[in-house]
């Protein structure tokens, strides 16, 4: 059909994808693609597809990288979770042994020579995913990260995750992203299932909570998720049931999520994404634009809270151009201890504290620009 060239191209490339199912976020999207208001181009990269999309492959990685730098580009991660696994902790159950925490972000330098090479390899996925999401974001495109919420300690101790790299948190104020967190249970989900994303678009839904995880003096979760999703579940996430462990059929998303996150994704490709409906919407910001360009007056102030675990540290008042300033600080700052293998709580916190501010602003300012 020649009347189909005219069409927008929507180029999706989905990381880890998992199995091909019936109701995943690409059928979704093949689906809108039938409105005829947009030609889809998805690519789908899993080893459970094809022996080619094997992406421990560092050659498919500088393959994927160069693709997303010609621009434009909607991007979906979903880093594999296995090692960063909160039931590695569950030492009741006497599952597979943690292998990383957030004192040891990239692995416990005693591991045996298997579970190196275990970690190294998800360490590798990660750098490549948050790598991928910089490119693309850089060229003009989208990105939508997803792992498990931290839902913090575990018997005393703090689970590794990737919500706790400074390498992804950095993103946040880079693109000024959203990072969002959400009940999958909130989607049809069988289980509660605490998820986070990080995209570089704006979601306004009341099921996503956006914020940075925040914990107390010990570690322990503090939201933004409420600890009760409001239902009774029977299915138990932690443990055995039969010879299969409890996190397996969980795996995908239920099928609402997909169609949500597809959505999402839509709209913030808008105005071709769903058709008619949205091209009377004001065509959204470049979210690539950084954080200092987005200022509303130079000299506005802001009052930071400065936490350390619960407690209030400090009230400061910045402007804009102070607090930019003092971010890169902060990172610079954490990224020293980390040569060091002394990441602090305090310094985390006020890490995070800084970066939610940063991603409260953007919002705001969105809002503001939008009328
Ligand atoms: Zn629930």
């Amino acid at each position: 059909m020649p009347a189909q060239k005219q069409l927008p191209v929507l180029k999706v490339m989905y990381l880890f994808a998992g199995r091909q199912r019936h109701s995943d976020i690409g059928s979704f999207l093949r689906k809108a693609e039938e409105s005829g208001h947009f030609k889809l181009e998805l690519m789908e990269f899993h080893i459970e597809r094809s022996p080619d999309q094997d992406l421990s492959d560092r050659a498919l990685w500088d393959r994927i990288i160069a693709l997303l730098k010609e621009g434009d580009w909607v991007l979906i991660v979903s880093t594999p979770c296995n090692t960063f696994s909160r039931a590695r902790f569950q030492r009741k159950h006497l599952g597979p042994k943690p292998l990383r925490t957030n004192t040891w972000p990239r692995g416990f330098p005693w591991l045996g020579k298997i579970d190196r090479a275990k970690v190294e390899e998800a360490n590798m996925f990660v750098d490549n995913c948050l790598l991928a999401c910089d490119v693309t974001a850089s060229a003009g495109g989208i990105f939508l990260l997803e792992h498990p919420e931290d839902l913090g300690a575990v018997q005393g101790i703090r689970p590794g995750s990737i919500w706790q790299w400074e390498e992804l948190l950095e993103l946040i104020p880079k693109f000024g992203a959203c990072c969002f967190a959400v009940h999958q249970c909130k989607f049809g989900g069988a289980t509660p299932k605490p998820t986070r994303f990080l995209s570089s678009f704006q979601v306004n839904d009341p099921r996503c909570y956006c914020s940075l995880p925040k914990f107390d003096r010990l570690g322990s979760y503090k939201g933004p998720l409420p600890r009760d999703c409001g239902h009774v579940h029977e299915h138990k996430l932690i443990g055995k049931t039969g010879s299969q462990w409890n996190t397996a059929p969980s795996a995908s998303y239920p099928p609402d999520l997909c169609q949500f996150l597809a959505g999402l994704i839509l709209d913030a490709k808008a105005p071709y994404g769903r058709g008619e409906k949205n091209e009377s919407l004001p065509k959204r910001r470049r979210v690539a634009e950084s954080v200092e360009a987005q200022s509303p007056a130079p000299s506005t102030k802001h009052e930071v809270h400065v936490h350390e675990g619960s407690g209030l540290l400090e009230r400061v008042k910045f402007t804009h151009a102070m607090l930019a300033q003092f971010y890169r600080k902060a990172t610079q700052s954490l990224r020293d201890q980390n040569h060091r293998c002394q990441t602090t709580l305090k310094s985390l916190q006020f890490l995070r504290t800084v970066g939610t501010f940063l991603t409260c602003l953007h919002v705001e300012t969105q809002g503001a620009n939008r009328s």
